[in-house]
């Protein structure tokens, strides 16, 4: 084995590598992934990030030395491995690699915790728990790389459109949207929190004239949720865009889901292939359904919902046996709305609050804005919260606070409709759900 990488370097990654190469002199560098001992010949499959290579070693063309060494190289030990190309039709990637040198960087402990060959198949929990492996497997790191390039894509667009990327504090010192669902830290000699949202500092810098802007950051909620669809700290990607009301966000965010799944299906074929994903560029305009309808959709599915409460699990089960895709819901009840969502004019009952909605998941909530001072002040002391702890946010207000708009995307929930997945902890590389802190 070696301490040190030393001179070491690698020539080509495993799909770098094709039938045209014959003969060429190459180094590459992974894990074992699979030994098979034929007793006259051994093939070794070599796995880095973007597949696998054989290596094959007949033992009349090879020394003696070297067929012995890697017939003892243990599974999912990180190796590298000088040798010859050869075009070989049955080989993955039409090639395998006659070895001349084999490089044992690193040996693997047996037995393994966890299978990376997906030949086993193991729980949930237990994969969490030897993560590190489990992301070996090309379905797990497929996810990931669709992640990549969903959040890639999100800036590039977002960056298009005007907006700024901005940083806001996870250290608060008060509740966004009232006490419950926070994380209390201790602050020094304080009390603070973990941030739930970045809303009110995304609407700060509208009255600092940013005009748009956005952010992508992790946002905690200390809900003591156990479901697919909820874990307690997720990324979230957040908008504000000044002289915006609500259309003209879900116009944005309309154009960026589309415009990410375009990215997607062209440039992650093999990933939604390995993850068995049929990913199509949906329809446009999405449907948009107003709550008043919704609730009548859902009581004719024979779940019993009243005007004016927020959905239950029930009621999105119902909508997602009605609705396919993606769709919007406006018109939401004032009254289930955070103090800072506007409503309408003529009929104030009513709030400028929308939601995305994908099939039973909602992966995005946003609104046009309350911009005045004392109706601000007014609706936070109609949720009982005290407009004192809001000082430094309400002054923002009393110095030309533009009209504005914006919205939240959980970037899990997102990724879950790309990829096709039900758990949500799937989407995440180290999970914190009610019961996991570790790893
Ligand atoms: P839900 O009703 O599904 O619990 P929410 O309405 O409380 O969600 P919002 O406060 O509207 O969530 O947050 C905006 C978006 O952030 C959500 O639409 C969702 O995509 C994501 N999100 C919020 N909380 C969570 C969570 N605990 N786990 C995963 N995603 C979340
Ligand atoms: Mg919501």
């Amino acid at each position: 084995m070696m301490n040190s990488l030393g001179d070491l370097r690698r020539s080509h990654y495993s799909k770098e590598i094709n039938p045209d190469m014959n003969d060429e002199e190459i180094l590459v560098m992974g894990w074992t992934h699979e030994i098979r001992d034929l007793g006259g010949i051994i093939f070794v499959l070599l796995r880095d990030r973007d597949g696998l290579v054989q290596i094959t070693a007949p033992s009349k063309k090879i020394e003696t030395d070297l067929f012995e060494k890697l017939r003892k190289i243990k599974k999912e030990s990180v190796i590298a491995v000088k040798g010859k190309v050869q075009g070989s039709p049955k080989a993955p990637g039409g090639v395998e690699v006659i070895p001349s040198q084999l490089y044992i960087l690193n040996e693997s402990k047996q037995p393994l915790p966890l299978d990376p060959t997906e030949k086993v198949r193991a729980e949930i929990d237990t994969r969490l728990d030897s993560r590190f492996l489990d992301l070996r497997k090309p379905s797990i790191s497929a996810i990931f790389k669709i992640k990549s390039t969903m959040l890639h894509s999100v800036r590039v667009f977002l960056e298009k459109n005007g907006y700024l990327e901005i940083n806001t504090p996870k250290l608060v010192a008060s509740a966004t949207e009232g006490g419950t669902e926070l994380f209390p830290i201790t602050y020094f000699e304080r009390e603070a929190f973990l941030g739930q949202s970045p809303q009110l500092y995304k609407q700060i810098m509208m009255s600092s004239g940013f005009d748009r802007v956005y952010e992508i950051a992790p946002i905690f909620r200390a809900e003591e949720h156990d479901t697919l669809r909820h874990l307690n700290e997720v990324i979230s990607i957040d908008i504000e865009s000044s002289f915006m009301d609500q259309h003209d966000v879900m116009d944005v965010l309309e154009k960026l889901v589309i415009q990410t799944i375009t990215d997607v299906t062209e440039n992650c074929e093999t990933e939604l292939e390995v993850l068995g994903r049929d990913l199509q560029v949906p329809e446009t305009p999405f449907e948009k359904i107003e709550y008043d309808d919704l609730i009548d959709m859902v009581n004719s599915k024979g779940v019993p919902i009243e005007h004016g409460e927020d959905l239950s699990r029930a009621a999105e089960k119902a909508m997602g046996e009605i609705m396919d895709g993606y769709y919007f819901i406006t018109g939401w009840p004032t009254e289930i709305k955070p103090f800072y969502v506007l409503h309408e004019e003529e009929t104030p009952e009513k709030s400028q609050a929308f939601d995305l909605m994908y099939k039973d998941l909602e992966i995005s909530s946003g609104a046009t804005r309350v911009h005045q001072h004392d109706l601000l002040v007014e609706k936070i002391k109609g949720k009982g919260l005290n407009p004192e702890s809001f000082e430094r946010y309400l002054a923002a207000f009393e110095y030309g606070m533009p009209p504005h708009a914006g919205w939240g995307l959980g970037a899990e929930r997102f990724n879950m409709t790309l990829t096709g997945l039900n758990n949500i902890r799937e989407t995440v590389l180290f999970p914190r759900d009610r019961r996991r802190l570790t790893p």
